[in-house]
């Protein structure tokens, strides 16, 4: 009966550390994992109704309709099995003819293109073929919020490079150049940058180029964003003379097909580093889902058309949000590509964090805090203007009346 039962004792789990119990079970590099800085905020946002949100890294829209039938039709045609590790041979090919189109570099279908889950687990895969324990990988921050504990689950260590405000948030070969040392084994660039929307300038990216070489550095060059350019066109580094040959390209169809479900991406790059990562792929995630794949091959043939309709639209919500949020004060870059705004709050006193907090509580409009992106976030606010028209204009006047009730001059 219970009189057998000893009373719990409250203190057992600090005297039984051998007990099995949840902390003790997990890899020390990944109980380190910093916590994202977006998370308590994201789940707030999810438990509150009526918000409008700037606060999404995806397209507002839903993919196109030809692309979704090819889904529809694999699946109707029972194309439900694995594929080859690589990829489709066809998506493979296609790829190689989008990619030459793109940045002008050819890339060989057999052996130099891996078909990835997204550009996510391409960086992944490059990452882990690369990094010893301790290697040193250098990026821009603020940056895409993956980066740094990507770089951390395999082993390595992330060093951001801050960039500035004033300097347009672009990555300076300077900057670079001053973190070269014994330990560094790659860089990982992203141009056009989430959050900031920055490009980095085509003199810059050459000197990053020479220095890559230099230092004898594997370049990550993640061009997610390449076909959303407002002004110029996207220059690949991987176009530069000698770089196709130490550079992994990640690219995919998430944000300029508007197809992040799908989870589709590749990486291209020279035969030996390939190879490698298909190791890892090939063990890890066997291949990429059969149905976006077939999708993928519609997307890179036949979209040409409906990103020069969809870039067009962006353009139009960039130029007036960024108008929006200028006359509101807050002192903003008119970004060069991506589709997001990272306008300055330093007018008005108050922490990203802070900042966000509020204008989610009372105005109702959920934007990023720039910190969510590294240490240089501090004092920023991501801003997405990938939503509708429609919801760019509620959290325009949202935040218009917001503004004006607090910080009236
Ligand atoms: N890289 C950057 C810079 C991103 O902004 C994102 C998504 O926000 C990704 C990669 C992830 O892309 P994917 O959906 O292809 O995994």
């Amino acid at each position: 009966g219970s009189a057998m039962q000893p009373a719990p004792d409250p203190q057992a789990d600090k005297i039984l550390p051998f007990l099995p119990s949840g902390e003790s079970w997990i890899a020390r590099h990944v109980r380190d994992l910093p916590r994202s800085g977006i998370r308590d905020f994201f789940d707030l946002v999810q438990s509150m109704e009526g918000i409008v949100s700037l606060g999404i890294g995806e397209p507002g829209e839903s993919t196109f309709w030809n692309i979704r039938e090819q889904a529809i039709f694999a699946l109707e045609s029972g194309k439900t099995g694995y594929t080859s590790n690589l990829g489709l041979l066809r998506l493979r090919q296609a790829i190689s003819g989008y990619m030459e189109r793109l940045t002008g570099v050819c890339y060989d279908p057999e052996g130099e293109i891996l078909v990835t889950v997204g550009v996510s687990e391409a960086l992944d895969c490059a990452l882990r073929a690369i990094i010893n324990p301790g290697d040193h990988v250098l990026y821009a921050d603020p940056s895409y919020v993956a980066y740094s504990p990507s770089v951390l689950l395999a082993h390595g260590v992330p060093i951001g490079i801050p960039t500035r405000f004033e300097e347009e948030f672009q990555l300076r070969a300077e900057a670079v150049a001053q973190r070269a040392k014994p330990g560094v084994k790659a860089l990982l660039l992203n141009s056009p940058a989430n959050p900031t929307g920055a490009m980095v300038d085509e003199g810059e990216l050459e000197k990053i180029a020479s220095l890559s070489e230099r230092e004898d550095w594997v370049v990550l060059s993640d061009e997610i964003y390449a076909e959303l350019t407002y002004e110029k066109r996207h220059r690949s580094i991987a176009s530069f003379p000698g770089m196709k040959e130490r550079t992994v390209v990640l690219n995919g169809l998430s944000k300029a097909f508007a197809m992040t479900g799908f989870r589709l991406g590749w990486a291209c790059g020279p035969a030996p580093l390939i190879a490698a990562m298909v190791k890892i792929h090939q063990y890890s995630m066997l291949c990429a889902p059969i149905l976006s794949q077939e999708a993928g091959i519609e997307a890179l043939e036949h979209g040409a058309t409906q990103i020069e309709s969809m870039r067009r639209s962006y353009r139009r919500k960039r130029n007036y949000l960024w108008r929006s949020l200028t006359a509101m004060g807050f002192p903003c870059h008119r970004p060069e590509g991506a589709f997001y705004l990272f306008p300055s709050i330093l007018p008005f006193h108050l922490s990203s964090q802070e900042f966000a907090f509020r204008l989610l509580q009372e105005a109702r409009v959920a934007v990023v805090p720039g910190t969510a992106f590294g240490s240089s976030g501090e004092g920023y606010l991501r801003c997405s203007f990938s939503p509708r028209m429609g919801d760019l204009e509620e959290a325009v006047a949202r935040m218009n009346r917001w503004m004006r009730a607090n910080f009236r001059k």
